[in-house]
């Protein structure tokens, strides 16, 4: 089945504006943007402010909280009728440092017999950037009156593969009457032949258990120590029996030190672990069942457990308003012949930090995969990070052909 004559002038029009998108891609790519770079950073965001210049947008650079970061880059442009934006989510930084791209020889390059271009980024999340600039300019030609009655916020954070907060502050302050939709533009992979997008994403807290016990010779006064490391091997168990799969609740035990010579009792250990849940109200009752660990163990005997917060990145929990704006884009496929599948994903995003400004999508780049991975073997076991130029055009309609049934 062919779609409607409308839709496949889309796809052709799209067709045309393929190559100029993977060139601006391309370069991108190539100009390293490491989130501890913050020249390349800069550069970044000045490159990406460029590119949607033509489309009526204004750039804003806004610094980093974290003195060692580049700026955040806000483009805005104001739409004819009154109201809040719709914010799009990307961001400018990689976890590529340039000594590790000159290392690995890890950089753009296209694999056209395997529908592939590698290259530090393509994926996460340039190619999302890209895409979006695609999804914006097909919308300006085929729904002019949609693409200048609203108002749009494009937010790119300078340093999201760090999960710091300020940009989500400083995004939050953009949009003081919230947002009429969150759109992030992380990589949406299509398996078998199902095109993927997020509409929830788990919420984590991590966590970090003290023991301290008694110090003792291990030969000469054994009795009296009090052993942190035992101790503490009994808490991380109770700790990790905490997981729950039915409810989609995870405790993952991290990292665990202690002690220091064998021949003493050691007095000292600790342990970082994080809790993963879609559901907030979960990661409070873990968190109150992590303290009790606290109790569970009685000096002189065991060791003191002290448990602290390192932090909680919020959950984006499922909600009604998030589905049926992503019953939009389902049906947006559906007029593509394609099948779109909206699902949760356990991983972080920008979007556990915005969706409260607005329903919310995730997912919404290119298919692609290996993402945070620049090695290579020859058994080709090691493969690094790639985007398929294949799903842009595609992924391109089905956003246009959403966005026109949200708002029009
Ligand atoms: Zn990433």
């Amino acid at each position: 089945m062919n779609p409607d004559p409308l839709t496949q002038s889309l796809l052709d029009w799209l067709g045309t504006r393929l190559e100029p998108n993977l060139d601006a891609l391309r370069r991108l790519v190539e100009r390293n943007s490491f989130t501890a770079n913050a020249a390349g950073i800069d550069e970044q965001g000045r490159m990406t402010a460029d590119l949607f210049a033509d489309l009526g947008f204004r750039a804003e650079f806004v610094p980093s909280e974290h003195p060692g970061y580049g700026h955040h880059l806000f483009l805005s442009r104001r739409g004819r009728i009154p109201g809040p934006p719709l914010v799009l989510v990307s961001h400018l930084d990689t976890v590529y440092p340039p000594e590790e791209e000159q290392a690995q020889n890890f950089r753009w390059e296209p694999a056209p017999n395997e529908g592939r271009i590698y290259g530090p980024g393509t994926v996460d999340i340039k190619g999302g950037t890209t895409l979006l600039l695609l999804t914006l300019e097909g919308l300006r030609q085929f729904a002019p009156e949609i693409f200048l009655s609203h108002s749009w916020l494009i937010a790119l954070d300078a340093s999201e593969e760090t999960l710091s907060q300020d940009f989500a502050q400083r995004t939050s302050e953009r949009c003081p009457h919230g947002a009429q939709a969150v759109l992030v533009f992380e990589g949406g992979p299509v398996i078998n032949d199902a095109w993927q997008i997020v509409d929830a994403r788990k919420g984590r807290e991590r966590f970090r258990l003290c023991a301290r016990g008694r110090a003792a010779h291990a030969g000469s006064a054994h009795a009296d120590g009090v052993n942190a490391i035992v101790s503490l091997a009994e808490a991380v168990q109770k700790a990790a029996r905490l997981t729950d799969p039915a409810s989609e609740l995870t405790v993952n035990v991290g990292c665990i030190r202690g002690g220091t010579v064998v021949n003493r009792v050691p007095h000292e250990a600790e342990a970082e672990l994080e809790v993963r849940a879609y559901d907030p109200t979960l990661l409070d009752r873990t968190a109150a069942a992590l303290r009790e660990l606290e109790r569970d163990l009685i000096p002189p005997h065991q060791a003191e457990i002290r448990v602290s917060s390192l932090g909680r990145s919020p959950a984006w929990p499922a909600s009604p308003a998030n589905a049926a704006l992503a019953a939009h884009w389902t049906e947006a496929a559906k007029s593509l012949h394609l099948q779109l599948v909206p699902g949760p994903r356990g991983g972080l995003s920008d979007a556990n930090y915005l969706c409260h400004l607005g329903p919310t999508l995730d997912g919404l780049g290119p298919s692609g995969g290996n993402a945070h991975c620049s090695e290579r073997s020859a058994d080709r076991l090691k493969l690094p990070e790639y985007v398929e130029p294949g799903t842009f055009i595609p992924k391109a309609a089905i956003n246009i052909l959403a966005l026109i049934r949200f708002l029009g």
